[in-house]
């Protein structure tokens, strides 16, 4: 059967239309299913097959839009194209479907790129994951403030998953029981036979599907428990790097874990293999500590059948590994040991029992404690069960190991690894940049979407004319389209011949998104009295969610939009600078942003981003790096030489140097125009419509022992100089140079070898 005659049969079964009849959602209904149709018997061989499995477990998946990646994982994009075509139609009707956003930021689309990873380099890992009926929040902004508002993403229909309800949990909490039922989605690698799972647990009330059960509650109580059991799977936590210790989070994270353990057990049980033997079947990575009351969880239903505790904790040893992604305070996650105890108080006692197990093992020295001062530490809970402990970049895990967890080290030095993060080259270069990827292809043919580093061979063609004058003939087509884009959705139109300077990730404080609107503030006081000259116009790009909680990230958002405006509405800065903080920033407008960018911006102070996986994104689109020494920024640095990167600031070494004797002023004394620009925060040259932001942002630099924590006044000296050079050999031969030394040499950022990473170190598969 022709392409066509397939697509007008599912839109009859679906529909009763022909696709020519179809709206936009019915269509995007339409072409998924085809791509779940054509993987069908692959994903039931790959689900059937008996060998050894990982679980990735995580409270969230970045997944994005699917239906360009799958389609042209399953090898239908093209052919998909011209039977759309064939019918009037243009496939990017699809840009319409809004993202599937099931996840914050780095860590969530982290987890995302790693299944289709392993999906294409064929190693079996599953997803586990809650399925939020609100994903991450939309956001708009209100007089340069943020708003957000709710993300109904399933009203475009999810016809990606298959829900499997026969295989649905019960989860039960001390005071509610809650029904979790599955939903699957194929994860579709690219020219590939394994289609590995994506489980997403949705939580219902148990009346829909025990009756007996919940006869035995009264009214009012299944009234409560109603309403309770959707609540648990109904939103996302929008917090990013930070830990909210609230019930309802507590409860997502115990459903997602015990239902997947649930059924993970109830299907082991039918193979009729002996449990010590788990592990060579089966084993979960923990992706941060969200999942990681799977250990006790595990470990419990282990007892239940069973099993000694001792038994349980040497085959839960040999299950679990747990990926740390961060060594801040404010997201670690601890939980009152009070409020495990009233709602999970099974899973406790098993808390309780390692702890013993534990103190018996490092002789009484409470650093170790999982429970101290009636707090659970869920880091050291996965530490002291893990089979393996990594670090996302190498800067991270050295972190881990010589400071955050040295204990840990010395007491387990073999069990901490590395495993430096990647991004999919399907969606970050095949997909998101058309342009380049055709003139790559061209020239080395395309193995290289499948095995990056092959891009290794574009690395001679970095001084070869033709090649320069085509690759920044891409550059130009993709800024072309990104200024298109941003003048369509916020209504600014950005010149094509300026620098797109663009700076993309949540917004916090450590990622010091302050500095660079304060650098934009000088170069605009610099420009005005004429003391910086021979600048090139420069678009300074943003795009951040904050937190909705996160008071000092929504103050500095106002910041950016304001200096926005200013510099905007100046008819002097009309050729010369312009400033956009784009809304709503999700994976959709990061493909977009990435192959436009001419600077990238990955200037978090040092030993503050684990790994970061924006400025790989940047790198494999050929835009060198504005950064510090920070996460995988070495590693760029390193792969593709510094001197095709604008590297600046402290190390990690300095930082903590600096940190014991800290004085912000200083820099203002040795700098009149910063002094200036920071004078200018509450001089009144700057409206924050009265809500005191302005002045808060001022404090925060200045006042109180936490006086610029994050250094953005003692790195600022060395950040305006290498912009500055930056912006000074921008569009030269040289640039062009450098960035197809980026693009060759960002091989090693292929979420492909991180997993391949994985399993040589840790996982062990096939
Ligand atoms: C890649 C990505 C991130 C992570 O960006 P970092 O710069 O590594 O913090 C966050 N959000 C979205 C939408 C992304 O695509």
């Amino acid at each position: 059967m022709n392409l066509n005659d397939k697509i007008n049969d599912i839109a009859a079964m679906l529909y009763g239309k022909s696709i020519k009849e179809c709206d936009t959602k019915e269509l995007y209904n339409v072409c998924s299913k085809l791509a779940v149709m054509n993987v069908s018997k692959d994903w039931d061989a790959t689900r059937n097959s008996e060998m050894k499995k990982c679980g990735y477990i995580s409270a969230e998946f970045l997944i994005g839009r699917l239906i360009y990646a799958n389609l042209y994982n399953a090898g239908l994009l093209e052919d998909v194209k011209k039977a759309l075509k064939s019918n009037g139609i243009d496939i990017n009707v699809f840009e319409e479907v809004e993202d599937a956003a099931l996840g914050n930021g780095g860590l969530g689309r982290l987890a995302a790129c790693f299944l289709e990873s392993a999906a294409t380099v064929e190693v079996p890992l599953d997803g586990y994951g809650l399925r939020y009926h609100f994903g991450l929040f939309k956001q708009s902004f209100l007089n340069g403030f943020q708003n957000e508002e709710a993300d109904d993403w399933l009203k475009w229909g999810d016809p990606f998953s298959v829900c499997r309800d026969s295989e649905s949990q019960i989860v039960e909490f001390a005071d509610m029981k809650v029904l979790a039922v599955p939903y699957d989605m194929p994860v579709i690698g690219y020219d590939s036979k394994v289609v590995n799972t994506l489980r997403l647990w949705e939580a219902r009330p148990v009346e829909s599907f025990d009756f007996k059960l919940f006869d035995d509650m009264k009214g009012v109580e299944k009234a409560i428990s109603n309403n309770k059991a959707y609540e648990i799977t109904n939103v996302l936590y929008p917090n990013d790097n930070t830990l909210e210790g609230k019930i309802l989070r507590l409860r997502q994270e115990y459903f997602m874990v015990s239902a997947t353990m649930q059924d993970f057990l109830a299907k082991y049980k039918k193979k009729g293999y002996p449990f010590s033997e788990i592990s060579e079947h089966q084993i979960f990575q923990l992706n941060d500590t969200h999942p990681v009351l799977a250990i006790p969880e595990l470990i419990r239903l282990l007892i239940l059948e069973g099993l000694s505790f001792e038994e349980a904790l040497v085959i839960a040893r040999k299950t679990f590994n747990f990926t740390n992604h961060t060594i801040m305070g404010e997201a670690l996650e601890r939980w009152n040991s009070d409020l495990l105890y009233k709602y999970i108080p099974e899973v406790y006692k098993v808390i309780v029992m390692l702890e013993e197990s534990l103190r018996k093992e490092v002789k009484f020295d409470a650093k170790y404690y999982i429970i101290n001062n009636q707090e659970v530490h869920m880091a050291n809970l996965a530490i002291y069960v893990s089979s393996r402990v990594n670090g996302v970049a190498k800067i991270h895990t050295d972190i881990l190991k010589n400071d955050t967890f040295k204990k840990w080290y010395m007491l387990y030095p073999d069990k901490f690894v590395n495993v430096t993060n990647g991004v999919t080259p399907r969606r970050w270069l095949a997909l998101n940049n058309e342009a380049l990827s055709k003139e790559i292809t061209k020239l080395i043919g395309n193995g290289w979407v499948k095995h990056l580093d092959k891009l290794d061979e574009i690395d001679s063609y970095a001084n070869n004319k033709a090649f320069k004058e085509s690759f920044k003939k891409c550059r130009a087509k993709n800024k072309e389209l990104l200024s298109d884009y941003i003048y369509k959705h916020e209504g600014i139109r950005i010149p094509t011949n300026f620098i797109f300077d663009i700076q993309i990730k949540r917004l916090h404080e450590y990622k010091r998104q302050l500095m660079n609107a304060l650098s934009i503030l000088y170069i605009y006081a610099g420009l005005k009295k004429g003391v910086i000259t021979n600048f090139k116009p420069t678009a300074f790009i943003f795009g951040a969610k904050s937190a909705p909680g996160y008071y000092m990230a929504k103050c500095i958002i106002k910041l950016i939009n304001t200096i926005a405006d200013l510099v905007n509405n100046d008819p002097e800065m009309d050729k010369l600078m312009k400033v956009v903080f784009v809304s709503n920033y999700n994976v959709s407008y990061a493909e977009r942003l990435v192959c436009a960018a001419d600077f990238s911006e990955q200037i978090s102070m040092a030993g503050m981003e684990a790994s970061g996986t924006g400025n790989m994104k940047f790198m494999i689109n050929g835009t060198p790096t504005l950064g510090t020494l920070d996460g995988a920024n070495v590693e760029i640095a390193q792969e593709a030489g510094r001197e095709n990167n604008y590297i600046f600031g402290l190390t990690v070494g300095e930082v903590n140097e600096l940190k014991k004797n800290y004085n912000p002023r200083k820099y203002l004394e040795m700098d009149p125009l910063l002094n200036e620009v920071v004078e200018s925060l509450v001089d009144g040259s700057l409206d924050d419509n009265g809500s005191g932001a302005f002045k808060a942002i001022y404090h925060s630099l200045l006042d109180g022992d936490r006086a610029d924590y994050y250094l953005c006044l003692a790195d600022f000296a060395s950040y305006i100089e290498a912009k500055l050079l930056a912006n000074n050999e921008y569009g030269t031969d040289k640039y062009y140079t450098m960035c197809i030394h980026n693009t060759a040499k960002s091989g090693k950022f292929s979420s492909d070898r991180s997993i391949n990473d994985y399993n040589e170190r840790i996982w062990h598969l096939k």
